[in-house]
């Protein structure tokens, strides 16, 4: 099972590279990339059980007006399991219900969150006529997270009890088939973007331009022969799939601007032959439009 990057972190790690980012831009995306590693890892140790049961991680939902975001639900044909992933490092601790870091400083308390979502959720479910149980818990990933103060009747995974509780679930969840009505449902409401995001405003003329290197993002590279070679880390890319994935990058980061050879070319810099940015487009993409108008989409965008 693998799980999709969030277009907003790509669009945050192509912006790294080419757009100065504020600090508290930085701290977001750093945020936001830890989150998604936990996420990553949970969805790793479920891996062996991704054919039998139905696993949706990363679920935007909405109910009453409200967003809600889930990391990981499981779906039994008389349970849903719903979980919260926290990427936390270093030592919390919990007092009158208030959650700390060690150097006393508070924090937004995650259990809140695990309950708002449990609720909406439930309405949600209700609406539609499914009457099911929902467990929720938060997982906390990181190996390097302790918790001080947690009374033991906390909906929460510790490091230390998650490969037990695991195989625990899986033990207790052998031969539950899935619930396939319920996990339909939630496929036709759940929505692709999350409405928290927090993507800087940036035009075309803000970024900056040119072929970065897969491997590590710089912007020094030479074209030998039909290669791209990092100056940086000696990273070798076809010049195709070069071209390709920076193509790929300007969709992501421009979504409403044509892919035109003009565009595409102005975008890599590096590139000398507007024929050969053509060709690669021409050979990945369907072709739109006539003579001066040509631009390119995927084929899953024509209707
Ligand atoms: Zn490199």
């Amino acid at each position: 099972m693998i799980m999709t990057k969030p277009e907003e972190i790509n669009i945050f790690q192509y912006l790294e590279a080419r757009f100065n980012l504020s600090e508290g831009d930085r701290l977001y995306y750093s945020n936001l990339l830890k989150g998604y590693k936990g996420e990553q890892l949970f969805v790793k140790l479920l891996s062996d059980q991704a054919e039998t049961w139905t696993i949706l991680n990363d679920v935007i939902l909405e109910w009453n007006n409200a967003t809600f975001q889930i990391d990981t639900l499981i779906i039994f044909r008389n349970k849903i399991y719903l979980f919260e992933i926290k990427n936390y490092e270093g030592d919390y601790y919990i007092e009158n219900e208030i959650w700390y870091t060690i150097s006393n400083k508070e924090i937004k308390n995650p259990l809140l969150q695990l309950t708002r979502c449990e609720s909406l959720l439930r309405q949600l479910l209700q609406h539609y006529g499914f009457r099911i149980p929902i467990e929720s818990y938060i997982i906390f990933i990181n190996l390097e997270f302790t918790l001080f103060h947690a009374t033991t009747n906390l909906p929460i995974i510790l490091p230390t009890q998650l490969k037990r509780y695991l195989t625990q679930l899986k033990t207790a969840h052998q031969s539950t088939s899935s619930n396939h009505k319920l996990a339909k449902l939630i496929a036709t409401l759940r929505k692709d973007k999350s409405p928290y995001t927090k993507i800087p405003t940036y035009t075309y003329e803000d970024v900056k331009k040119g072929i970065t290197c897969s491997a590590c993002s710089s912007f020094e590279i030479k074209i030998i022969k039909r290669q791209l070679i990092c100056m940086h880390c000696n990273y070798h890319e076809h010049i195709d799939a070069a071209i390709l994935r920076s193509t790929r990058q300007f969709k992501t980061l421009f979504p409403d601007k044509k892919i035109t050879t003009k565009i595409i070319y102005d975008w890599c810099q590096i590139i000398d032959s507007r024929k050969t940015i053509r060709r690669v487009l021409a050979n990945n993409f369907t072709q739109l439009g006539h003579a001066k108008s040509i631009y390119y989409v995927d084929s899953s965008e024509i209707k």
